[in-house]
């Protein structure tokens, strides 16, 4: 069945952090919290459009339980009844690792919360001091067992390109999350926005972003990385597109289809891995691909069937029903046999 997030951002109007990539001053002046009674009418509204979809109400932002405490409980207490009454499955936040502890899970608990994600943005305690965050990985392994110990579906976010990153650093932390068993990842390349401390640094020539083909390469082998090889779904890769984020955009590896940039690296390296692997002359060669990830393996604007082709090949790509995903099968119909293994996926 389908799923839909009811979605509400609730800005931390006075936070006392500077986190390096946040604009205190664009989420303290345009963005306005929710009140209850908005959260109450917009679940309505919502759940009466969904048409037997499910639903979960999203409260997104950031640092949901560290904003006034009173504030907090009203929000969950407007949103509660619709759990309570079975007309949505549960209540999923964003939060620091650090704004946790046993009263607020308790509290969470009773709201019907039944999802927390923690901002976690990086495992190494240099980074996160040199970008502000103004916690430390442990707080992260406090947070995720805290959360545990009460039941909570647990996601992690990461930030890699964060100011003084390496990909030794970026690795330490997509490794020590998976150690964390997470239920799901979100991986938010570091894009520089205006009016922050990245700005500036950035225009001091003293960070440089990711740029968008370094971030995908890495993206792709971070998405392998987690779904393949350790089991963990990456719900989102990149920011999601915003006229707001493009306005205020400075530098970065931004693309509003940034996964399917990423996917789609994934089957070109297959691809070209089993070419190489079984030593086709360059030519006609043909793939089966399940029908779902067509677009997926011919890349962007069919971006990877012509890369492949300035290498000599002029790929087929032919749908094939039951495939596992990212699984690209080259067929050779002359000797009518398969090269190298059966099926292999982009991800080895
Ligand atoms: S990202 Fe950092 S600075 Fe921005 S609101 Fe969250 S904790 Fe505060």
């Amino acid at each position: 069945m389908k799923h839909a997030n009811i979605a509400f951002f609730v800005p931390h109007l006075g936070c006392p952090h500077r986190c390096s990539f946040c604009d205190q001053r664009r989420i303290s002046g345009a963005e306005e919290p929710p009140d209850p009674r908005q959260v109450e009418q917009q679940c309505r509204e919502a759940l009466a459009g969904l048409q037997g979809r499910e639903a979960e109400i999203a409260f997104f932002g950031g640092s949901f339980t560290a904003i006034p405490r009173g504030q907090m409980t009203a929000l969950l207490a407007a949103a509660f009844p619709f759990v309570r009454d079975g007309l949505c499955l549960g209540i999923r936040l964003s939060t620091r690792p650090d704004a946790l502890d046993e009263e607020i899970c308790r509290i969470l608990k009773a709201y019907g919360v039944t999802t927390v994600e923690l901002g976690v943005q990086s495992m190494d305690d240099g980074i996160l001091a040199q970008n502000g965050r103004g916690h430390d990985s442990a707080s992260v392994r406090r947070g995720v067992a805290l959360l545990r110990r009460y039941g909570f579906s647990v996601g992690l976010q990461i930030m890699p390109g964060l100011y003084g990153d390496t990909r030794e650093t970026i690795w330490s932390t997509a490794r020590q999350t998976a150690q964390l068993t997470p239920d799901f990842v979100r991986i938010y390349p570091t894009v520089v926005i205006e009016g922050t401390k990245l700005a500036e640094l950035y225009r001091r020539g003293l960070y440089r972003p990711l740029g968008l083909e370094e971030a995908v390469a890495l993206c792709a082998e971070l998405l392998c990385f987690f779904e393949e090889e350790r089991q963990i779904p990456v719900i989102r890769l990149g920011l999601h597109p915003s006229e707001t984020l493009e306005k205020d955009l400075v530098a970065g590896p931004y693309h509003p289809a940034f996964r399917e940039l990423a996917e789609g690296r994934i089957f070109f390296q297959g691809m070209q891995r089993q070419l190489q692997k079984a030593g086709v002359p360059p030519g006609r060669v043909e793939f089966a691909v399940n029908p779902r990830e067509i677009s997926k393996a011919a890349g962007q604007r069919r971006s990877n069937l012509q890369k492949l082709e300035k290498q000599g090949w002029q790929v087929r790509l032919t749908p094939k029903e039951g495939l596992p995903p990212r699984t690209v099968r080259l067929i050779d119909r002359q000797s009518n046999r398969q090269h190298g293994e059966e099926e292999t996926g982009p991800c080895i």
